[in-house]
This record gives structure tokens, sequence and C-alpha cells, in this order.
């Protein structure tokens, strides 16, 4: 399957295009169209299979903003498990984004929490975080679920291998029930 077969944004097809991908790895192709008719999804693949992509295309599709989200909101959340992956998703996300007028941030623990609430102090379209510094801001109020419309668990046997099951369902409990969910 080509990306092209999937009519997506000229300017997301140009970020794939930049990034030399030709057809749709295995796991993309499954998951790629039910995420675009708005389906909830649980998938299984491993790491380096094109994972990433394969839930963050359909997203940027969905957001497909004309103008950056001043809404002081968050509209998709891609929680992860480590700092490192979360960092492995969001530079991958601004770079399939990078034609696109997307404010992405990233929260994560260890480091100084400032940074990231200035970070999304005027809203975020797409945020990649760790469950505990997610939550962190939350409580804080630095960060509100009620725009949210699509929610990526990523690696979500690690998270709960991590023992982050109590944080991910207080995080969800927050957020509006009629959101998309992806489990991977
Ligand atoms: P991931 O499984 O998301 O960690 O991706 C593993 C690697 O595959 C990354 O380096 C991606 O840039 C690359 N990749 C993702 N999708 C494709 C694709 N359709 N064709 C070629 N490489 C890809």
């Amino acid at each position: 399957m080509k990306f092209t077969d999937l009519r997506l944004d000229p300017r997301i097809l140009e970020g794939i295009d930049a990034m030399g991908y030709e057809n749709a790895t295995p796991v993309q192709q499954q998951v790629m169209v039910p995420i675009l008719e708005g389906k909830d999804i649980i998938a299984a693949a491993q790491t380096g299979t094109g994972k990433t992509a394969a839930f963050v295309l359909p997203i940027l599709q969905k957001l497909k903003p004309s103008a950056p989200n001043n809404e002081g909101r968050v509209k998709a959340l891609i929680l992860a498990p480590t700092r490192e992956l979360v960092q492995q998703i969001e530079e991958s996300v601004l770079k399939y984004s990078k034609h696109l007028d997307l404010r992405v941030a990233s929260a994560f623990g260890g480091v100084d929490i400032r940074h990231q609430i200035e970070a999304t102090k005027h809203g975020v379209d797409i945020l990649v975080a760790t469950p505990g510094r997610l939550l962190d801001l939350h409580t804080q109020e630095k960060i509100s679920f009620t725009g949210l419309k699509y929610l990526v668990l990523d690696e979500a046997d690690r998270m709960l291998a991590l023992g982050f099951y109590a944080v991910i369902k207080e995080i969800i409990s927050y957020l509006p029930t009629w959101r998309q969910s992806l489990l991977f």
C-alpha cells in the first residue's frame, strides 16, 4: 500500500516523502485506515516496524489544522513509558508534521517542570508525555484535557510493567469519554 492511496493531506505526504518512505509497513497497512475511520484500535507490533508513524500520520490527518491551536487545550495525547521514548516520538511527530502548522510538546520527569509548563501554556495540538509528569502538570492545573480527541497508549505493556496502571487510570478519568483511543 502506498501512502498516496490513503488520500492524506499533501503537506503530510510531503513530510513522508522527505523521510524517503515509499510503501506503508505491515502495521501501518493494518491500522491506518481504521484510525482514519475513527475506530478505537489495539495493535501489537515490535519496535522498528514503523509503529510510530502508524498512529502519528492518521492523527496528523485528523488534526490538519490551518492555524495553530491557541485554546490552551491538548487535542491529542500520546503516553509512553520512558523519557527516551517520549523524545523519540516527539522527534518523529515533528518530522512528519514539518509542513503543518501544529503545536507539539513533550513532558517527562527528571527535568525542571517549568519549561514544560511554558511549552504547553498557549495550547498544544499533540502532547507526548510520560504518565507521572503528565499527571503532575494536570494536578497543577497547567493543562486541560477538555478538548482532547485522541489518546494513544504506546508500549502500554511496558507502562504497566513499570507500575503506571493507577496513574494511567487516573489520567483517563480526566479525559472526555467521546475520544478515540489507540493502544499499542
Ligand atoms: P518505529 O517502529 O516507529 O520505531 O520505526 C522504526 C523505523 O522505521 C524508523 O526509523 C522510521 O523512520 C522507519 N519507518 C517508519 N515507517 C516507514 C516506512 N513506511 N518505510 C520505511 N521506513 C519507515
